[in-house]
Order: C-alpha cells, then structure tokens, then sequence
C-alpha cells in the first residue's frame, strides 16, 4: 500500500486521548476503500481517505478540497466512536449530521473564532 499525507499533516492523530493512525490511500491499493471515499475502523484506530486519482474525466477540480472534507468527516467518526458511540446511538450514527459537522466545522471555528468563543 501507498500511504500518503495531505502536506505536512500528522499521519497520528489524538482523538479523546487515543491514537488514530490517518492514510491517504489510492482505491486500488485498498480493498475497503472499494465502495467508499473513506472510513474509520474504530477496531485498529485507522482513519483511511481515498486519494483520489488527478486528471480523472469529470472529477472535480480541487480534489485536495474533497479529501480534507472526507478526513474530516472520518475523524468526526473516530471522536464519535471513542466517545461510546459506535453502534447503539441512532443520532451518532446518522450520516448526514457526520457530514454537515465535516462540511461546517472550519465555519464554525471562524465564526467562534471571530466571536472570542475559542
Ligand atoms: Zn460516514
């Protein structure tokens, strides 16, 4: 496998105080990232993020923006799942609320930046 990392990001993260190893992975160098852009395996501490192949027809153009969105919604995964909240909560569980908190979340620390709420 390949592993790769977006710029001079850690390839180790702490999520609550437990290690979780990040992956920039091509798809054809990772079997479960065959039917996902990313996942987080609460099991082996992973966070894997598909590196997406560049100058694909019809991909978009700034894929880099993509794979930092998926990352963070894999993190939002790993805090959920260290917080005991892998699988009997329906709320933590919920995909679009993983997705909102990945697509809003620089927003809101700018917003609460700017506020002096940090
Ligand atoms: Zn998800």
């Amino acid at each position: 496998m390949t592993f790769t990392k977006i710029g001079e990001a850690l390839d180790k993260i702490s999520v609550l105080g437990t290690d979780y190893t990040v992956h920039f992975i091509p798809e054809g160098e990772e079997t479960r990232l065959k039917d996902c852009d990313g996942f987080c395996d609460e099991t082996t501490k992973e966070i894997v993020v598909e590196n997406y192949k560049r100058g694909e027809m019809g991909s978009k153009g700034n894929l880099e923006l993509q794979e930092q969105k998926n990352l963070r919604h894999e993190i939002i995964h790993a805090f959920l799942f260290e917080s005991g909240l892998a699988e009997n909560s329906e709320w933590a569980q919920n995909e679009e609320m993983v997705d909102w908190i990945a697509k809003q979340g620089p927003k809101l620390i700018k917003a609460w930046q700017e506020a002096g709420a940090l």
